[in-house]
């Protein structure tokens, strides 16, 4: 055993288990980054998706500072009086009645799980301790123990069991083996309506409105974790939007926080989200007023349907930019929104390679599973920036 820091590390103290780009980012601004000595670099990771409004808007850092001068953190042992109007203002932008605040995206999930399930026994009438639900190949959910328990990617899972039962996986995008896997006991269906760490797949046309239909036959609840697809980064507040299809439970998170906290919700009807009694669950942070207050304004912003409407009309530029690049180094490119995967041929290259060599031309994107990079800038970001960052990606993929 040793007490020594990793040795030539920039982070010495910095528990592994990541792998990050060598950018150590000391400011930002907008969707522009600089690094501790002076380098900027553009951002087209955007945090997952958390940094959807870009970095420090205004409105975001002024909505937080004036709360800062007020009152930060009660618990939900007493009332704060900036969660309901949040909760009123992010359930009428979801269509729905009620809101279940968290802090991260994974425990957004968790809580989705033990409402489908507190909804299975107590609604539906599944027998104590049977309910299942249904998630499908290739998900990302988030990294707790039971979210790993049904994810397929070993890395995640390996070394982490014993798993939590009860999760039944079918392919992504194929309605049908959701109608097939339904039981009796079935609870829920909970998808990425696309999904992001997957490497942006998109679904075929059609797949969440029969989802949607399969739930309402079965009397199956449809959770669509919109996490990293919601709140604009497809070209409408949410995924399902693209289809018309309304989910029994939205799962919210990363956008939600403004890029500045860690902000998550459930939302949906009483008679689904009503299960959940006082007791049951909860979260020391969960719901708290600084929290609420960003919320509340990344709510109002999306209300103005401008940040839509910038990923509609950037995404089709970009789109137009980056197709051409399909038999000249990249095999692939899948678009939603200001939201792409890129596969990489690679014989160019990995997508870590890709993205290495972007970084050295002031660009920075995360690659997933091997091949992919994934662009997803802060929706802020204008178009000749966009264009001279597929520029830098050309000629990456030429050297
Ligand atoms: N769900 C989806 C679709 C995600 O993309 C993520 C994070 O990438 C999560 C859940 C987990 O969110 P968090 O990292 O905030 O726990």
């Amino acid at each position: 055993m040793t007490l020594q820091p990793a040795e030539g590390s920039i982070e010495p103290h910095v528990a592994e288990n990541y792998s990050p780009l060598p950018v150590l980012v000391a400011t930002a601004d907008g969707a522009w980054v600089t690094d501790a000595e002076g380098r900027r670099y553009l951002d087209l990771l955007a945090a997952y998706s958390a940094v959807n409004f870009g970095h420090r808007h205004p409105e975001l850092i002024a909505a937080v500072t004036e709360q800062l001068s007020r009152v930060t953190l009660t618990s939900r042992a007493f009332m704060n009086d900036r969660l309901e109007p949040f909760s009123a203002a992010l359930a009428r932008l979801c269509g729905k009645e009620l809101v279940l605040p968290m802090n991260t995206g994974a425990e957004a999930v968790e809580t989705g799980i033990k409402v489908a399930r507190a909804w299975g026994y107590r609604v539906k009438g599944i027998a104590a301790g049977k309910a299942r639900i249904i998630v499908a190949d290739g998900n990302f959910h988030g990294r707790t123990t039971t979210i790993i328990s049904f994810s397929d990617d070993e890395q995640a899972r390996a070394d982490f069991g014993p798993y939590t039962p009860g999760f039944d996986t079918v392919p992504f995008g194929d309605a049908d083996a959701i109608a097939a896997a339904i039981t009796d006991d079935t609870a829920a269906v909970l998808i990425e309506p696309i999904q992001g760490e997957a490497g942006v797949i998109i679904p075929p046309e059609g797949y969440l409105r029969r989802v949607r239909e399969i739930c309402d036959e079965q009397n199956v609840l449809f959770i669509a974790d919109e996490i990293q697809a919601g709140l604009g980064r497809v070209g409408a507040t949410f995924a399902c939007d693209r289809e018309g299809v309304v989910p029994d439970l939205y799962l919210l998170g990363k956008a939600l926080g403004g890029g500045i906290l860690p902000v998550s919700a459930v939302v949906g009807n009483r008679d689904v989200l009503g299960v959940i009694r006082p007791g049951e669950h909860g979260s020391t942070f969960g719901g708290n007023p600084l929290a609420a207050a960003v919320g509340l304004k990344v709510v109002e912003m999306l209300e103005t349907g401008e940040f839509q409407a910038r990923a509609r009309e950037l995404g089709a530029h970009l789109a137009s930019a980056l197709e051409p690049l399909v038999g000249h180094g990249v095999t692939s490119v899948r678009i939603a929104g200001l939201w792409a995967g890129v596969d990489i041929d690679a014989k160019v290259g990995t997508g870590r390679e890709i993205a290495e060599n972007l970084r050295g031309r002031g660009v920075l994107v995360k690659d997933t599973h091997g091949q992919t990079i994934r662009i997803a800038p802060p929706l802020v970001i204008r178009a000749t920036e966009l264009d001279w960052a597929v520029a830098q990606l050309r000629l990456v993929l030429a050297d």
